[in-house]
């Protein structure tokens, strides 16, 4: 008996994985436009189609009652959907939720660090993929590399349990900064992660498969200076961490090309429309959109969906620079 309530009560899938971890994202929407991420001319969802935060809420809570502890709140640039600051609080007032986190470009943390914290954010991933203003500009089009570095001093500021960097490396833009966005963050007492380019979406600006910079290239332009000691650490995802002995800060390493990491997940994303995606990399998805507005307030019809939808959760992505991308959603649209 007791095995059949555990069991209605989590989500598990076919591979056997359980998942505890879901992305939210809030918005499509950003005042970046990072040349991984997006085109330069975007079309965003016409505000009607999103999600409204009361029932983004409401998704929440039927997760964390199937066992998900642990929310991130993104986008695009989850700090610009008006009154975001209620969905956090609506959050993180969850009873079962143990950590409620988030993942932005900084632009607005000066405003925004604060109220995060207020409302139960525990830990603060910031995107930083250059230190030079003009490579900043550069990379995300139009963002200004001061009000980011503002951002990151604010999130000191409002005492976050753990801050961590962000940064996608691609050839030729960024990869001689390394070294100093490690000792950028190392300074700080902030670990950072460096994650490799996916293919998710067209780009117009970059060949992706010129732009690969890989994990084990990176770790080794590191080595030159740095010394890398091997650690147990693990977040609950697809970092593999070493130690920078000279700065006692931890360097992160998210290889989804490299060194596939699909076997441990534990993660599924929720976009603003309220399209829950199975897989990062695969278009398996089930739309809780209906559910949600046909059965207002129905909690076990919500969580029904969402334990029949752990059926076509995919054993992986098949991400594939050679090919044309299969996967036509931004990460913008995905929630990074
Ligand atoms: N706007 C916020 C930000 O930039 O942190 C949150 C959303 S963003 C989509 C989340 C993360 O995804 C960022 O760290 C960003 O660098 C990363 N990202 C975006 N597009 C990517 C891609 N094609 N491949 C790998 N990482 C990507
Ligand atoms: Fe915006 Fe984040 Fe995408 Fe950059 S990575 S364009 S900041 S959503």
């Amino acid at each position: 008996m007791l095995d059949v309530v555990n069991n209605e009560n989590k989500l598990v899938d076919n591979f056997g994985r359980t998942v505890n971890y879901v992305r939210i994202s809030v918005t499509d929407r950003c005042d970046f436009r990072c040349v991984y991420c997006m085109e330069e001319e975007m079309e965003f969802l016409p505000r009607k189609q999103l999600l409204t935060l009361e029932e983004l809420a409401w998704i929440g809570r039927a997760f964390t009652e199937l066992g998900a502890s642990k929310i991130r709140v993104t986008g695009g640039e989850p700090l610009v959907r008006n009154n975001v600051i209620k969905l956090f609080e609506d959050l993180g007032n969850l009873p079962g939720i143990s950590e409620l986190v988030t993942t932005t470009n900084g632009s607005q943390l000066v405003k925004y660090a604060k109220p995060l914290k207020a409302a139960g954010v525990k830990r603060i991933n910031i995107s930083l993929d250059s230190l030079q203003a003009d490579k900043f500009k550069q990379m995300s089009r139009v963002g200004d590399l001061a009000k980011v570095l503002a951002g990151i001093d604010a999130a000191l500021d409002a005492g976050f349990e753990k801050i961590k960097i962000n940064t996608v490396i691609l050839k030729n833009r960024n990869h001689d900064e390394i070294t100093d966005l490690v000792m950028f963050a190392g300074e700080r007492g902030i670990d950072i992660s460096f994650i490799e380019e996916m293919p998710l979406g067209v780009t117009d600006s970059h060949d992706r498969k010129e732009a690969y910079y890989s994990s084990d290239q990176i770790k080794a332009d590191l080595e030159n200076t740095l010394t890398l000691l091997p650690t147990t650490e693990k977040t609950g995802g697809p970092s593999k961490y070493f130690k920078i002995s000279e700065t006692g800060t931890l360097v992160g390493f998210i290889s989804p090309h490299s060194h596939n990491f699909c076997d441990q997940c534990n993660r599924v994303r929720v976009t603003c429309e309220g399209r829950l995606l199975l897989c990062l990399g695969q278009e398996h998805s089930v739309d809780l959109k209906p559910t949600v507005r046909s059965h207002p307030g129905d909690i076990d019809k919500l969580k029904q969906v969402i334990r029949d939808s752990m059926d076509i959760k995919p054993k992986g992505h098949d991400f594939n620079l050679d090919v044309k991308p299969v996967i036509f959603r931004h990460m913008n649209v995905t929630g990074g």
